[in-house]
């Protein structure tokens, strides 16, 4: 429930209301604009008599929020959200480019990367270290080792580093990587989640291959609730009949969810198609509807990748998508 107090009330008759609410034994979210004072009520309000509140002389309006999420809710913080990733910001005009490989293969391999695709302007290296891979007989992934060389990528480079978690056990090994990634098959593995939230690292949430926004949004809120507030969410295709792509990418997840909430939205084109012809196009469009992030997968040898060859661009063609990436951005600013 959010109660929106008028302009000109006094900072006392709000202390009052808010330490009447506590009382009431409500949480309070205090959301201070430049014009107005909107409180967030959070707990069970369904037994709050809203006509009570109503009729005090400082409430403007008493809204019942139906959704479910409260710290990701738009409502209840109407200002974007910044996640600041080591000086790399994300959210409310900064833009970042996350690009690498699918994998972390040797130190070679992503150091390579690391440096062509800083050179043609990403902000963070990804790369996989433990793998969620659909057949167990598949490259699992480097784990700790591959954990290991993407710090040495970013000690060459400089560029903070994007890791995927896959178990709550893991935490400790992730404690100098800069953002943590949970990827699809994980956005509902709620004890992640929750061991998560005590942290304080940005977290990389991406959409599961069959979850709608509500869902996703509910996931970063079981992040969010438990103190960690630094969530970026990842539109990364879902499943759909569809079966040349290798997933459908829903691009009005970007503006859909920037309505619902403050949290910072990454399009990932590389797993939304499964198709390197695909991804720049993608990458594009993602561009022009407002995406705060692009992440792309980069390989220095494609062909010979471990995991998700077709899909990853060579850094020359990362370096020609990144240009136009950038360019669209500034030909739609102010549109
Ligand atoms: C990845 O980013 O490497 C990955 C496995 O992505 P997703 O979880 O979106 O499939
Ligand atoms: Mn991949």
């Amino acid at each position: 429930m959010i109660v929106v107090i008028k302009p000109n009330s006094s900072k006392q008759q709000i202390d009052n209301l808010i330490d009447w609410i506590k009382a009431q034994n409500f949480e309070v979210h205090i959301s201070e604009g430049k014009y107005q004072t909107i409180l967030g009520l959070i707990g069970d309000t369904s037994r709050l008599d809203t006509e009570l509140l109503e009729e005090l002389d400082i409430v403007e309006a008493v809204k019942r929020i139906t959704e479910p999420f409260k710290n990701a809710n738009r409502k209840f913080h109407s200002e974007d959200s910044i996640i600041d990733i080591n000086g790399v910001k994300i959210g409310s005009g900064n833009f970042a480019l996350i690009a690498g490989p699918c994998s972390v293969e040797s130190k070679e391999q992503i150091c390579e990367v690391a440096r062509r695709v800083k050179a043609s302007g990403a902000g963070l290296l990804r790369g996989g270290a433990f793998k969620p891979r659909t057949s167990p007989y598949d490259f699992q992934g480097l784990k700790a080792e591959g954990i290991e060389l993407l710090l040495e990528a970013k000690k060459e480079t400089g560029m903070p580093i994007v890791t995927e978690i896959m178990n709550a056990n893991h935490i400790p090994m992730f404690e100098e990587v800069d953002v943590i990634q949970v990827g699809a098959r994980n956005m509902q593995n709620f004890e992640l989640l929750k061991e998560l939230g005590k942290t304080n690292k940005p977290i990389l949430l991406k959409r599961g291959l069959a979850n709608t926004l509500k869902e996703l949004l509910m996931s970063a809120e079981y992040i969010m609730a438990g103190g960690n507030e630094q969530v970026i969410l990842c539109e990364r295709g879902i499943r759909t009949f569809e079966t040349y792509t290798r997933n459908t990418l829903d691009l009005s997840a970007v503006p859909m969810l920037k309505q619902l909430t403050h949290l910072p939205v990454v399009v990932d084109p590389s797993h939304a198609s499964g198709i390197a012809s695909l991804v720049k196009p993608m990458a594009f469009a993602a561009a022009a509807c407002g995406a705060d992030g692009i992440m792309i997968e980069v390989h220095n040898n494609p062909a010979c990748a471990l995991c998700d060859g077709p899909q990853s661009l060579t850094p020359d063609l990362f370096e020609e998508v990144a240009t136009g990436i950038f360019r669209i951005r500034e030909a739609v600013k102010g549109l």
